[in-house]
């Protein structure tokens, strides 16, 4: 790594997106208004499923959709209607979009030459970059030349040398495979250390997202779901959307009714009406409805093997041990339930299993709208 990477950290920029809503053409609505602040130095990853509206707000911020309402500002100043040379960002995409009769030098040097800066600057410029990426001996290849990740560096080398004051990415990693993914991912992770720059990443993948965001912007159907820390979102999911989409395997979510003893309660499981589940927080830890109807969410890791009393009792299906860990997937009446936990003694299919829950770690959320009850 080089300690002569000229920095961009003295003109990070911040980005603010106000209302901002995109309509193509067509009459597709692909974001609704999406309020959200990028911090300067801050890397914030959008993610969510396939059709979310992810790329295209990445793509209004790039400049490269335009905005249909709102107001877009990067670094203070409004760009809605500016176009993409002129934003100071740049962007990485997933198809590393190189040029392939150019080097690996003449790549990362061609936006450079564009602006006209002068020969000695660029080539420092590119050398830096090209030592913080480890390229440094691939300078003179062709892009055939090189591997997969390889290329993606050249392609992160390539916005690095344009020192912008935004770096945008568009699913970067989503060509390689899983290894190299995710040692890709822990160099941009250290890269945005380094640099100190700001950052916007969209992905599908909830792995990156965790390990890379300071923060996460969920979407869903175009919406912000939760704008959070990575630990926020995990453990206090605004709705069963986020609490599902976030962890592999995703969160038990099971139906019921609140009752109340007191100040404690309870939820009566539709699953298995004969076993409450008692809560460990009082009635002022929630927002209760008037329905009482809940939705109770427990993340597999939250859910153990427990002998009798007191415990759900529940079918095993199916037994996956993955070496170190196990799932066991289980039916509680009619409703699939996932529990994590060390790897043990070999179950057998079919066997009869109870279940106790962590009901300090629970979740609660309206039955009708799937937004959480926690106040
Ligand atoms: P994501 O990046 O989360 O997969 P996109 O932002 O690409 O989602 O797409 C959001 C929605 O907008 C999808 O329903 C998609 O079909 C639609 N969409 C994307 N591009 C266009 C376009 N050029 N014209 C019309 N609809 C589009």
């Amino acid at each position: 790594m080089s300690a002569s990477l000229p920095g961009p950290e003295s003109h990070a920029a911040s980005v603010q997106l106000a209302g901002v809503r995109k309509a193509y053409d067509d009459g597709t609505v692909a974001v609704h208004g999406v309020d959200l602040t990028v911090h300067a130095g801050e890397l914030v990853v959008l993610v969510g499923p396939s059709g979310c509206g992810k790329s295209t707000t990445l793509r209004m911020v790039a400049g490269l959709e335009t905005i249909s309402a709102g107001e877009l500002t990067i670094g203070g100043r409004v760009v809605n209607d500016l176009p993409p040379a002129d934003r100071d960002i740049a962007m990485v995409f997933q198809s590393y979009a190189l040029y392939p009769h150019m080097s690996v030098r003449e790549n990362m040097a061609f936006a450079l030459k564009l602006r006209k800066l002068p020969t000695a600057d660029i080539r420092a410029r590119v050398e830096a970059a090209a030592s913080t990426l480890g390229l440094t001996e691939l300078l003179e290849r062709r892009p055939r030349q090189l591997s997969g990740g390889q290329r993606q560096r050249v392609a992160i080398g390539r916005a690095i040398v344009r020192e912008p004051s935004v770096f945008l990415f568009d699913e970067p990693l989503s060509n390689l495979d899983a290894a190299l993914r995710s040692e890709m991912r822990r160099e941009i992770g250290m890269l945005h250390r380094r640099l100190g720059a700001t950052m916007l990443y969209v992905t599908h993948d909830q792995v990156e997202a965790m390990t890379l965001g300071d923060r996460i912007v969920v979407m869903n159907q175009g919406r912000v779901c939760q704008i959070d820390t990575p630990s926020g979102v995990y453990d206090r999911p605004a709705d069963t959307f986020v609490a599902r989409f976030l962890g592999s395997p995703p969160m038990n979510i099971l139906a019921g009714s609140l009752e109340r003893d007191g100040d404690r309660l309870s939820v009566r499981l539709d699953a298995d009406p004969s076993h409450p589940v008692r809560l460990a927080e009082g009635s002022e830890a929630w927002r209760l409805p008037e329905s009482g109807r809940v939705l109770l969410g427990v993340r597999p890791e939250q859910l153990a093997l427990a002998d009798g009393d007191g415990s759900m009792p529940a079918t095993l299906e199916l037994e996956e041990v993955l070496g170190h860990e196990e799932l066991l997937h289980c039916r509680v009446g009619t409703v699939p339930v996932i529990v994590r936990g060390a790897a043990g003694p070999r179950h057998v299919v079919g066997e009869q299993v109870n279940l106790r829950c962590r009901s300090d770690r629970v979740h609660l959320f309206d039955e009708a709208t799937g937004k959480t009850l926690r106040r």
